[in-house]
């Protein structure tokens, strides 16, 4: 994570994915879940993913890699940060969830470089239907993942360790789940070493 990190494009259907390159890591959750603060607290950069974003809205794959590599031949970035669009936007019309279900399966099923989803989860709502649905779709693409609770500072310590517990004996019933549940704060800086830790053995480095 040394570099500057640059956002490279927004990709609204497969079509517009990059040629297939770097190893790639995604994340993903609810609207307002908090992925961007967290993807800026990975980097250090604090407006690298937009905080702002009117949710429910941004339909597309966001792709980041690190600053100073030419994207030709052998010389790749050693990873690359795929921001997932929302989801579980209560006002979002069908099409858009129909949209982003085919957008997010596609690439699931697609991207053959993709090692890892960090499926983030409000520590203050827990796992919820919609993420159950997530969930789902990430075991029917088999695609590794692994649960990352968010605004840990939101609550009381005893309910982190309870929701982590009760969190961990969740995923055990899905199959392409990592069974070791993260803990995170951005706003703290706390659990945010162990996802780099984390990121950095999945893609092997
Ligand atoms: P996104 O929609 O998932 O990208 O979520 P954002 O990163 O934009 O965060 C949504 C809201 O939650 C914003 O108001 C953030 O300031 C807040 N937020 C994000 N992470 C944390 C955190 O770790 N602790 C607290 N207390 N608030 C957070």
């Amino acid at each position: 994570f040394g570099r500057p990190w640059i956002f490279i494009r927004g990709v609204p259907s497969m079509k517009f994915l990059p040629p297939e390159g770097p190893l790639e890591v995604a994340f993903a959750g609810r609207s307002n879940v908090g992925k961007s603060s967290l993807i800026n607290a990975l980097v250090g950069q604090k407006a690298l993913a937009r905080t702002s974003n009117t949710p429910g809205r941004t339909q597309e794959l966001n792709y980041f890699v690190p600053d100073g590599y030419s994207g030709g031949g052998d010389d790749l970035p050693p990873m690359a940060l795929v921001d997932m669009p929302g989801y579980g936007y209560a006002k979002a019309p069908k099409e858009n969830v129909d949209a982003w279900t085919k957008l997010v399966f596609d690439y699931l099923r697609g991207r053959a470089t993709l090692k890892r989803v960090y499926v983030l989860i409000d520590s203050r709502h827990g796992i919820k239907k919609n993420d159950d649905e997530v969930l789902d779709l990430l075991d029917k693409a088999a695609v590794s993942y692994q649960i990352v609770l968010t605004k840990t500072d939101k609550i009381k310590e005893p309910a982190v360790v309870k929701l982590l517990a009760e969190t961990q004996e969740k995923v055990r019933k899905h199959p392409a789940a990592f069974p070791f549940v993260l803990s995170t704060s951005s706003e703290k800086g706390k659990g945010i070493d162990e996802l780099r830790q984390a990121i950095a053995e999945t893609v092997g480095r």
